[in-house]
């Protein structure tokens, strides 16, 4: 059986607030493609189970890393 991510797949979509002032948070895509500045390479390399994700404050720019399970297809 293959995982895959729900968010990736397009399967699934993930509504998340800022913590700091309640704005939206926009998903920026997988941590992996941001490999150049602070996303740690042994935890995306041990992520068989769950994909992480970025994610971006529309107002206030601040930024908070989700794991997103996947989920067998
Ligand atoms: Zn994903
Ligand atoms: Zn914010």
């Amino acid at each position: 059986m293959e995982k895959v991510c729900p968010i990736c797949n397009g399967l699934s979509m993930i509504n998340l607030q800022c913590e700091k002032c309640k704005g939206t948070m926009k998903d920026m895509g997988r941590v992996q493609e941001y490999t150049d500045s602070y996303a740690c390479q042994l935890e995306i390399n041990d992520a068989v189970d769950y994909c992480m994700h970025l994610f971006k404050c529309i107002q206030c720019n601040s930024i908070k890393r989700i794991k997103i399970s996947k989920i067998n297809l």
